[in-house]
């Protein structure tokens, strides 16, 4: 069974270990640079990149984090998305700089705070997905490594990979569909 790790220090944590356990895998949270051991996988939560930053700086869990994120899969879900960013928009705030992505962190601005919308997925099939917006970033520039997922209607980047990095600025892990979880549990698989 995938061993999935969860950061754990703030967020939407515990929504993703229900979503990892119900697709399959087995989910532990992270709190400390020795859990990450032996992980075949990581996801970064949403909830607020600069106390996640300030967290992750205080438990020494920095250079972890990027050592981890480096080769293994790691996928971020909003906060997580910038946390994992190259380049962040108008923003000094410590984040791991390993995907090759610029981003806004708070794109929508206050009279969007949260809004839902269906998005097309090709990687996931021809269903749409139901994403959920919270204060979200979107992506406003990528390098060429990195394979855009899904777009606003507008055309606003929403959802990117590269390699074995994936990041979403919606929360898979508020709705019922796992259809993102088990995608990224087959890019772990992929990478063993
Ligand atoms: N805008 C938030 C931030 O800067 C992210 C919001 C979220 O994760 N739902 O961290």
């Amino acid at each position: 069974m995938l061993k999935i790790g969860v950061l754990a220090l703030q967020g939407a944590f515990i929504e993703h270990v229900h979503m990892l356990r119900r697709a399959g895998a087995e989910a532990v949270e992270v709190r400390l640079p020795e859990e990450l051991d032996g992980l075949d996988g990581l996801i970064i939560p949403g909830g607020e990149s600069t106390t996640i930053g300030k967290l992750a700086a205080s438990a020494s869990l920095v250079k972890p984090l990027r050592e981890f994120a480096c080769s293994r899969p790691t996928w971020g879900t909003c906060a997580g998305m910038i946390f994992l960013a190259r380049e962040l928009d108008n923003h000094a705030q410590p984040i791991l700089a390993l995907m090759d992505i610029s981003v806004d962190r708070n794109a929508f601005g206050r009279q969007l705070d949260s809004f839902e919308t269906d998005l097309a997925v090709p990687a996931l099939g021809d269903t749409p997905w139901h994403a959920v917006f919270i204060r979200a970033p979107v992506v406003t520039a990528v390098g060429d490594d990195v394979e855009v997922l899904a777009r606003l209607e507008d055309g606003r980047i929403v959802a990117v990979r590269q390699d074995h990095l994936l990041a979403t600025a919606f929360h898979p892990e508020l709705t019922e569909d796992l259809r993102f979880h088990a995608w990224f549990l087959q890019l772990v698989q992929q990478a063993d």
